[in-house]
């Protein structure tokens, strides 16, 4: 019997979105999403049209048929149109719409997919349409790349707003078939994937040739990331311990520590153009409102209590007014630490390289941005709803599961075998970081 899983479109779709996922400067730890259309045969058990889109935590590069959610899509449609939908309730109706039980959750961005007509829709965060976008005149610059068949829509929280703003500008104008949205990404949209894979890339590299031309020394987003390498001198590693006991104490919980970027590797003035905010809101929750911060930790968490205050207030979060509100990151996740660099703090290794590596990337799309213009990143408003959005917040939560020893750095001796092999294995079962040592190196 004939499933939604039997048509040929679902490889297809698979195929372009392994093909953006390989490319870091277009989707970044998660970033990006993709769907497809089935459509309902009474010959078949497809009975309905079926969105099949991304699941929430699978990777583009990766993606398999596991990491797609499929939707009941004229259902879908219907409740979007009716305005049933809240951001809140958003993620409810997705699962409630959801063909396969089993399935991950849908993506959150599922509305737009619904709301473009098209069979074959991918999505990126591409780093140099970052650039191009989070300037100051954000319409003037995309129309100079892009020309006038990319619909530019401004910038609209992930959920209902962006559903809806996609909507409008789809159905305003038809004919297109790609759209930038402003600090956020690219969503370029066809019947056939090779269609949309291809006007996906063109978009992108319309960009790189501009920025070319623009920006004296800007060659690719996709040249390799500088390799940092384990050559840190001792007094460095002292630095950085040192920091990571600070913030271990201020935190009150053991946090790890690592290089993002080595002073040398990068223009110190971009230290402060960064602190105007992350490229895309999406990166709030590995590198804060400010990505880097160079003043004391006291400062860090005063202003980041301000910020959450204000916000709160702005949007009726009683919730987060209440004193005994836990916050999420009132120590900064990424110092600027004088003759080290840049250090990303996380509560395990893998979150403090993620944190780094997203440093990283901002760091290149603010730099292009300052080139053509001026680095203007979304505003607080905007990256505090999302970093505060409640399907946002789970997404991080389930990321970062916490373990009885994280963040704590464990030294095991002798644990190549017995004892000292079990320790190990079980302290990084806790969480722990563990630097096993022994004396028969090759066994290890
Ligand atoms: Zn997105």
């Amino acid at each position: 019997m004939e499933t939604y899983w039997d048509s040929p479109a679902v490889d297809d779709l698979l195929k372009a979105a392994q093909h953006i996922g390989r490319d870091q400067s277009l989707v970044l730890l998660g970033g990006g999403n993709c769907s497809v259309k089935i459509p309902g045969e009474a010959s078949t058990q497809v009975e309905l049209p079926v969105l099949l889109v991304k699941g929430s935590g699978h990777e583009m590069a990766t993606l398999t048929k596991d990491g797609l959610a499929p939707l009941d899509l004229k259902e879908l449609q219907r409740v979007f149109a009716e305005g049933a939908i809240t951001q809140d309730s958003l993620p409810l109706v997705l699962e409630q719409l959801k063909l396969d039980k089993s399935a991950p959750s849908p993506s959150v961005e599922s509305l737009v997919h619904a709301s473009i007509p098209q069979k074959f829709v991918l999505h990126s965060h591409s780093d140099v349409s970052q650039s191009v976008t989070d300037t100051s005149k954000p319409h003037d610059l995309a129309r100079e790349v892009w020309g006038p068949d990319v619909l530019i829509v401004d910038y609209a929280s992930p959920g209902v707003d962006l559903g809806t703003a996609i909507k409008e500008a789809v159905e305003a104008t038809p004919q297109a078939n790609a759209i930038v949205v402003i600090g956020h990404g690219i969503f370029t949209y066809a019947d056939t994937a090779r269609e949309a894979l291809a006007r996906h890339l063109d978009i992108v590299e319309m960009a790189m040739a501009f920025a070319r031309k623009r920006a004296e020394d800007f060659k690719s987003f996709t040249q390799a990331r500088p390799d940092l390498g384990p050559d840190f001198t001792s007094a460095m590693s002292k630095k950085v311990s040192e920091i990571r006991q600070k913030v271990s104490e201020f935190a009150g919980r053991p946090v790890t520590a690592t290089i993002a970027a080595r002073e040398e590797q990068f223009d110190q003035e971009l230290i402060t153009v960064v602190q105007r905010g992350p490229a895309t809101p999406d990166h709030v929750t590995w590198v804060g409102p400010w990505v880097i911060c160079d003043s004391s930790l006291e400062d860090y968490a005063h202003r980041y209590r301000d910020y959450v205050y204000r916000n709160a207030t702005r949007t009726s979060r009683s919730d987060l007014l209440s004193p005994t509100t836990p916050l999420p990151a009132l120590y900064p996740r990424v110092i600027a630490v004088p003759g080290v660099g840049l250090v990303a703090i996380g509560r395990t290794v893998s979150e403090a390289q993620k944190t780094g590596e997203i440093t990283r990337h901002t760091l290149e799309i603010a730099d292009l941005a300052e080139q053509l213009d001026t680095y203007t990143p979304p505003t607080e408003d905007h990256i505090f709803d999302l970093e505060f959005w409640k399907p946002q917040m789970e997404k991080y939560s389930r990321k970062t599961t916490e373990l009885p020893d994280e963040g704590r750095n464990v030294l095991v001796t002798g644990a190549a075998s017995g004892l000292g092999r079990a320790c190990a294995e079980e302290y990084l079962r806790s969480g722990a970081n563990v630097i096993a040592g022994d004396r028969s190196a090759g066994v290890l």
